[in-house]
């Protein structure tokens, strides 16, 4: 698969929660990317210099459009937040190999976010279900608050029809009444919790913020898990 460089027009722009929104992008027909890649986006008059990396939220499943997650931070950022539907913007890729899953290879598999770090897991998510994938699936998804969950129906959504995958919510700083997730930040208990088998016996894939990769590493390996069992996408934030 090799890069691709377009100009993409926006289809649409949801809003995931008070500071998230999905963009979705026309897909070009030779645009082909896996679950877990990202592309850069650059503005066209370079209003924001340079370029920024986001993982794909969906899945090919979409025949005709992609998705990225966006979480309202910096100067490009903040600028995807004032673009209109039918805006364009410059695209490239797709990106990384080594943040994809290979059902062929892997039984098990643990999916840790942190906050927009859920993005490649709602592409991941989405391949699974539609590909009726027979591995073990669980999403542990570490959110400040209710109101931060990013596209909670839509993960939910891949539970349904008896499928092998697994959300749980966790909030670390406000449980509503009556909160039936996770309270307090992901562990190797809570994980324990959740997984059918023996942990070393599971891949892990780890992203969101920097913070949240260092405490899940020590978790994982506090189970004795193989260094190489261990994914990690580093977005620097
Ligand atoms: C492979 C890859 C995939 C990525 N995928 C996504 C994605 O799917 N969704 C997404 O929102 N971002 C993603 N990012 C991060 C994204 O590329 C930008 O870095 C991010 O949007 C901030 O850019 P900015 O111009 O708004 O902020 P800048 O002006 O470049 O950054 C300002 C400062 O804020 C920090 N920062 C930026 N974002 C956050 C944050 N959320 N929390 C805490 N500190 C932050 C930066 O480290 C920097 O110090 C990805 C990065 C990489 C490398």
């Amino acid at each position: 698969m090799g890069l691709v460089s377009f100009r993409g027009k926006i289809l649409k722009i949801i809003d995931e929660t008070p500071t998230v929104k999905t963009f979705r992008f026309e897909r070009p027909e030779d645009f082909h990317f896996k679950a877990g890649q990202s592309c850069s986006l650059a503005f066209p008059d370079r209003i924001v210099p340079g370029r920024r990396m986001y993982s794909f939220s969906n899945s090919m499943a979409d025949s005709d459009f992609f998705e990225v997650t966006i979480k309202k931070h910096g100067s490009f950022s903040s600028m995807m937040f004032s673009i209109k539907e039918g805006a364009e913007i410059d695209v490239k890729g797709p990106f990384g190999n080594t943040f994809v899953f290979d059902e062929s290879h892997h039984e098990g598999i643990v999916l840790l976010a942190g906050g927009v770090g859920v993005a490649p897991f709602m592409s991941m998510l989405q391949y699974a279900s539609s590909r009726g994938m027979k591995n073990e699936l669980v999403l542990m998804f570490s959110s400040k608050e209710e109101r931060e969950i990013i596209a909670r129906k839509r993960l939910d959504s891949y539970m349904e029809n008896g499928k092998k995958i697994s959300v749980v919510y966790a909030l670390t700083q406000e449980q509503p009444s009556g909160w039936k997730g996770e309270k307090g930040r992901i562990n190797s208990k809570m994980i324990k919790k959740y997984i059918k088998g023996m942990p070393d016996k599971y891949k892990y894939f780890i992203c969101g913020p920097d913070a949240f990769i260092s405490s899940m590493k020590i978790e994982i390996k506090g189970m004795s898990v193989d260094e190489r069992n261990i994914v990690i996408e580093e977005w620097g934030i």
